[in-house]
């Protein structure tokens, strides 16, 4: 299925595929589909007749197979981590969140027999920037010297991390930021009353806002605002125990809703008060636009920046915490002090 968003882009594909290379790059911000975009790809490499959209026929002989789970021609090389439980190898350590070097190592060796079905063989790599070094250069061989008919697809959302010799060795397809109506038109189908809210909320990416909604994004989005809005003269030590305890209840955890995704969320309400403090419009929580404007007429605007900055920093620290309390606190107490009104900053000590 392709998304209509990206539908256009679709279209482009399939008329230009005569000088299709045979390594893509598929890049793009997160959540927009590139990843439901390579699979249909593939499979219309897969299929033996393509219907008139370019789709796959989801009715030959490669169709059956690969909706089976059991194309021999299509290889998908991930993270462990991301592999079903059952799929990932029983050991005690943890799955690892990077391609590793034996991976490509036994995708080599597979691509050195011939295809079984006769056709083009796809290697699906999504994420390519979980390739560590040796991984890409290990890599790199195989897109040098390509074994014959096999199209490598790349997936990637920060194709800058990406080997710069491997970038070069792929021709990339770029996703354009998709289109607004689009988007709502969809997300009002799939999640209905609020879609807007959620859209606005990922960035404008349609696929991000659904992961939200299936997280219960609409009741988590409510109480950050609520807690935010709040400050002052709620005490950002107390709102930091409270969110600890948020992160670690069984609503949270169970959701998927963890501390980087509300650091995150937070830069974004940062970034839209910034925003609006110089004249631009809120991009995240445009709905909230008149109670930010309030928070921004006694906001310290240097202090807003330095905050800005600050969760910057703390959102690159968030995957690892030492300790999420701390953290939590350090964060709150400098949104606290960005948004105090200036006649508390200038009251005098006592
Ligand atoms: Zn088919």
């Amino acid at each position: 299925m392709i998304h209509p968003w990206l539908a256009p882009l679709w279209r482009q594909v399939v008329q230009g595929e005569s000088r299709r290379a045979h390594a893509l790059l598929l890049s793009g911000a997160p959540g927009q589909g590139k990843r439901d975009f390579a699979e249909s790809y593939a499979a219309r490499v897969l299929c033996a007749q393509p219907n008139a959209t370019g789709e796959a026929c989801g009715e030959c002989e490669g169709c059956r197979l690969r909706m089976s789970g059991n194309h021999p021609d299509l290889i998908r090389v991930v993270p462990e981590a991301e592999l079903p439980e059952e799929q990932q190898s029983s050991g005690k350590t943890k799955p690892s969140t990077q391609i590793v070097v034996d991976q490509i190592r036994a995708l080599r060796d597979k691509l050195g027999v011939t295809a079984h079905q006769n056709g083009t063989r796809v290697v699906l790599i999504d994420p390519a920037e979980a390739m560590n070094t040796n991984t890409a250069n290990a890599l790199l061989k195989l897109l040098e010297e390509p074994p014959p008919e096999t199209l490598f697809l790349l997936i990637s959302s920060a194709p800058r991390r990406l080997l710069p010799t491997i970038r070069s060795r792929c021709q990339q397809w770029f996703f354009p930021r998709p289109d607004a109506n689009a988007s709502s038109a969809w997300l009002q189908e799939s999640i209905g009353e609020g879609g807007a809210a959620l859209l606005a909320l990922a960035g404008g990416m349609p696929l991000a806002a659904q992961r939200i909604a299936d997280m219960q994004g609409h009741e988590l989005r409510r109480r950050l605002i609520k807690d935010l809005l709040g400050m002052p003269p709620n005490d950002p030590v107390m709102v930091a125990g409270d969110w600890d305890a948020w992160l670690r209840s069984k609503n949270a955890t169970d959701a998927g809703f963890d501390l980087p995704m509300l650091i995150d969320w937070v830069h974004r309400w940062v970034w839209d008060l910034g925003a609006l403090a110089l004249g631009a419009n809120a991009r995240f929580f445009p709905d909230c636009a008149d109670q930010m404007q309030a928070v921004v007429a006694r906001a310290d605007e240097r202090a807003l920046v330095d905050c800005y900055n600050a969760l910057v920093q703390i959102h690159r620290a968030a995957s690892h915490p030492l300790n999420f309390r701390l953290v939590l606190e350090d964060l709150l107490m400098r949104y606290a002090k960005a948004v105090r009104p200036a006649q508390v900053r200038a009251q005098p000590a006592r």
